[in-house]
């Protein structure tokens, strides 16, 4: 990682948020997230990483509990002096602005001359190899142009943290693809501590070097995209991710990826019994959909079969069939 000197490392202490008097939205999370780290809260719907955020931009309070920014406690700061900037969803720019006028707009709340905040502001476009285009208003933009003028008026502040809730999530696949290996590469250019809300596995795979599994307001499991995909810390955890069954055996619970699932004829005696449901050409593989029988019942598992392989042994419709894999590759929940 190359962490600026100007980035700084976040922590939460038992971190709570109670909206009303049913479940806290955030429930005692503890986490620390690296300076110049790439950080990925992930989770369905509701999870509570929202608040979180809301709680690290000082948008909204803790109830109970600290967030610190290296050593100082921050928790009860008001947003403009926590040294954290927020870049929101679809960039959320000033049409009827200029590129430039966008970037000093916070500067302006401030107070500074209009000297000042345009020398700020076209340095900073020019960081982000959009000064040639500082007069442009966002509709005169490329989705890429302007996530780096949202991005340009997020540095502004100089914050040594950058939160972002969802940045992508209402653009269309092809760009938001575009537009995240374009977030990496400047987050790894600017040497910032970013910490990202999305509800996408996939995206917080691609952007993370910390990931954060949320689930009604807690953390499930925090780690690297690599350790949290192969070793999920709970069924949470590995159903959500996808790519995962989870199956019963010798009594326990295990997680085992489908790409390491195995089909054989039917009738074998060992193997869980199983019968495909449905077949789905995916290119570069075939994803077969099995209702198996395993010591708790009925689960819905599927396999990944690699195109070469399903040519030479492909299974039909309703066939029966039966499950194996490695015990190496079964990870005990
Ligand atoms: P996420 O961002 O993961 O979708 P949120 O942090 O927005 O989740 O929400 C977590 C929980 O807190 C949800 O149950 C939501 O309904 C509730 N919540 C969020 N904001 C408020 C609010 N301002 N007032 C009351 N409840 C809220
Ligand atoms: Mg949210």
């Amino acid at each position: 990682m190359n962490a600026n000197k100007a980035s700084s490392a976040v922590e939460l202490v038992s971190l709570t948020k109670r909206y009303d008097d049913g479940e806290p939205a955030v429930d005692q999370i503890s986490l620390r997230i690296e300076p110049g780290s790439y950080c990925c809260l992930l989770g369905p719907s509701g999870c509570g990483k929202s608040t979180t955020l809301r709680m690290v931009a000082g948008h909204e309070f803790a109830t109970s509990g600290d967030v610190l920014l290296d050593h100082r406690n921050i928790t009860w700061l008001p947003a403009a002096e926590r040294g954290t900037a927020m870049m929101f969803q679809s960039f959320a720019l000033f049409p009827h602005l200029s590129a430039l006028d966008n970037v000093a707009f916070s500067l302006k709340m401030k107070g500074a001359s209009k000297t000042e905040r345009h020398h700020k502001a076209k340095d900073l476009l020019e960081r982000v190899a959009m000064g040639h285009l500082a007069h442009r208003k966002p509709g005169e933009l490329s989705g890429g142009q302007q996530q780096r003028v949202a991005l340009a008026r997020a540095l502004i502040t100089q914050p040594r943290v950058l939160l972002l809730d969802e940045p992508l999530s209402a653009l269309d696949p092809f760009l938001r693809i575009q537009m995240r290996a374009e977030l990496r590469a400047w987050q790894k250019e600017l040497g910032l501590t970013f910490i990202h809300v999305t509800h996408s596995q996939e995206e917080a795979m691609a952007l993370a070097d910390l990931m954060v599994v949320m689930n009604q307001g807690r953390i499930e499991q925090a780690g690297t995209p690599h350790e949290v995909y192969n070793r999920p810390a709970s069924e949470f955890v590995a159903r959500f991710m996808g790519g995962h069954n989870v199956v019963h055996t010798n009594g326990q619970k295990f997680a085992v990826r489908n790409d390491h699932m195995r089909m054989s004829p039917g009738g074998t005696s060992d193997g869980l019994p199983a019968r495909v449901t449905d077949i789905e050409y995916q290119g570069i593989y075939v994803l077969v959909g099995l209702r198996a029988q395993d010591e708790m019942g009925d689960q819905e598992v599927s396999v990944m079969v690699p195109e070469a392989q399903w040519a030479e042994a492909p299974v039909a419709l309703g066939e029966h069939v039966s499950l194996g894999w490695t015990p190496a590759m079964a990870h005990g929940l």
